[in-house]
């Protein structure tokens, strides 16, 4: 490519969030130079057995280093920071640009993750304006559910783009900082290419209701409560936090934050001065314990029905410091993320029989989204004019919504581009078309594994965990290849034990009659074979599953 098509030239890559809710990264190519904006992480659905959260297949940076001009990071949610540890595999002392709050969030991730000396941690303000490379930086600010939030204009000689970031237009949020209007506007005057923007909520008419709508009926939840309150939300859901931690003080009830990830991040809220709470407001899990009920909140994480969350394992009377009792209130405040559903509903049911009242948002709004819906999306498009629209953040399905919106306010359709992860888009001479495809695959992270989990390990896990496994151990003669004493079993996860106990008996029975046959032209790996056909072919007759079957053979 000639110098002169180069500096026309702006490719956009996006790795994820294009495609799914979650794991958003995208990265721009501009001479040669690249920028990366978020590297956020995935939860797995239920049938993703046994992993911990999904990240972006990053392949595509690999070698390219030294040619990374920064990384932005737009606001502290998982789903924009969790995999940014990760990132540090592959690159070496790159600028990370962010505000203060996700800045500190994200250095959190990397000391833990042990790759704190790889980033260049560069703390912005919302408003500020730098360069990263060839690439001109404008953070503005965008009210999310997080503080501190940012949308970035990027600014090349190829064009001038806006990425939404993650955001809603609350004219009245908790930390009273609404979205910078002014900002957009002006962008909108210079001439936008193209937008990025979150299509969460695209299929949602109307607007998202202000955090403060549900002021009133948190206030309603402690007017009434005559015993402990126990609210339970995302761990990074600090505008939340903020709101009812406010309205227990004017309640004179004393905050109790149980579990280390809400509490890491109320503590780094704190210090920054991004949530109001002083220090005589809360008290230890000790302390509140001997407190007359009335004069609790404790908050906790576990609104989503994880097993492993403080509020999954009180439901299961698991949880060691404290237990549900009679004349608790308890508020799940958040909405289910899809997939969830099921775990949240055994959560409230359990929690019911404990003798808890629960509180949740189908019943008394007590939650509200951070992500725009229709009329806000409508507005952002009108002030900023993208001559192209790039919807970003969600599932297909959202991104369609999206779309449908730009049209309506006038964004030509050829110029909407619905592309998912992987699918790169080249805007040259002011003008985009899909360019090549990268790899974006899903990435499985399983404990201090990351990629080794193969689609094939996943339909491995899922075949064990429907069918069961059978271990039958054979010890044989070597010279007469007979049987030296009866075949051993292992059964797990296959039937109930009385059904076992007979089909063992049935398959012994075979199996040895099968070894006392052609003991000496058989080869052992015919015998393996068989030995599988038999144990199969017996289950599938009585339960109708055949289940994993593995056969050691010893001669001795
Ligand atoms: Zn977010
Ligand atoms: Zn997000």
């Amino acid at each position: 490519m000639s110098k002169k098509n180069k500096e026309n030239t702006i490719n956009i890559i996006p790795l994820g969030g294009l495609g799914e809710v979650g794991r958003n990264m995208t990265v721009f190519e501009y001479e040669d130079q690249y920028l990366i904006v978020d590297c956020g992480i995935l939860f797995p659905n239920n049938d993703m057995i046994g992993v911990d959260y999904i990240i972006p297949d990053m392949q595509f940076l690999n070698d390219k280093s030294d040619k990374v001009a920064g990384v932005i990071l737009t606001h502290g949610h998982e789903d924009h920071i969790g995999g940014v540890p990760y990132l540090f595999d592959i690159l070496e002392n790159v600028p990370v640009f962010a505000t203060p709050l996700t800045a500190e969030m994200a250095e959190v991730k990397l000391a833990k993750g042990g790759r704190i000396s790889k980033a260049n941690m560069i703390v912005k303000q919302a408003g500020d304006c730098f360069d990263a490379g060839p690439f001109r930086i404008e953070f503005f600010h965008m009210a999310h559910s997080i503080p501190d939030s940012v949308g970035v204009a990027i600014e090349t000689p190829a064009g001038l783009i806006v990425m939404s970031g993650d955001y809603k237009f609350d004219q009245t949020p908790i930390d009273h900082w609404p979205s910078d209007f002014a900002k957009l506007a002006e962008l909108g005057k210079r001439g936008v290419l193209a937008l990025l923007s979150d299509s969460t909520n695209a299929e949602r008419p109307g607007n998202t209701p202000s955090e403060m709508e549900i002021n009133r009926n948190f206030e309603e939840v402690f007017s009434t409560a005559k015993g402990r309150i126990i609210i339970s939300s995302f761990a990074s859901l600090i505008s939340r936090l903020q709101q009812v931690s406010t309205i227990a003080r004017h309640h004179k009830r004393k905050i109790c934050i149980v579990g280390t990830s809400m509490v890491d991040n109320v503590n780094l809220a704190r210090k920054l001065g991004y949530i109001d709470l002083p220090e005589e407001c809360v008290i230890p899990l000790e302390q509140a314990l001997s407190l007359p009920d009335k004069e609790v909140l404790i908050l906790c994480t576990g609104s989503q029905g994880e097993e492993s969350s403080i509020l999954g394992r009180l439901s299961r009377g698991k949880y060691n410091a404290f237990s549900v009792k009679q004349g608790d209130t308890i508020v799940l405040s958040s909405s289910p993320i899809p997939g969830n559903e099921e775990n949240i509903s055994g959560v409230i049911n359990r929690l019911y029989r404990l003798g808890a009242n629960v509180i949740i948002n189908s019943v008394l709004s007590v939650h509200v989204s951070g992500h725009a819906c229709q009329e806000e999306m409508k507005l952002l498009m009108n002030l900023v004019r993208p001559k192209y629209l790039i919807p970003v953040h969600g599932e297909l399905r959202h991104l369609v919504a999206q779309a449908k919106v730009g049209k309506s306010v006038g964004i030509p359709e050829e110029n909407i581009f619905v592309v998912e992860d992987g699918q790169t888009l080249t805007l040259h001479d002011g003008k985009m078309k899909l360019g090549e495809k990268v790899p974006s695959g899903f990435v499985f992270v399983d404990g201090k594994g990351v990629g080794e989990v193969t689609a094939d390990v996943m339909r491995q896990r899922e075949n064990l965990s429907e069918s069961g496994i059978v271990i039958v151990t054979l010890l044989l003669d070597k010279k007469s290849g007979g049987l030296i004493k009866e075949p051993q079993f292992v059964f797990s996860g296959v039937t109930n034990e009385e059904d076992l106990v007979q089909a063992e008996e049935q398959i012994k029975r075979q199996v040895i009659e099968h070894c006392a046959k052609n003991m000496h032209t058989r080869t052992e790996e015919q015998l393996q074979k068989d030995i599988m056909q038999i144990v199969r072919k017996n289950f599938f007759s009585t339960i109708d599953r055949a289940p994993w079957t593995f056969v050691n053979i010893y001669s001795i």
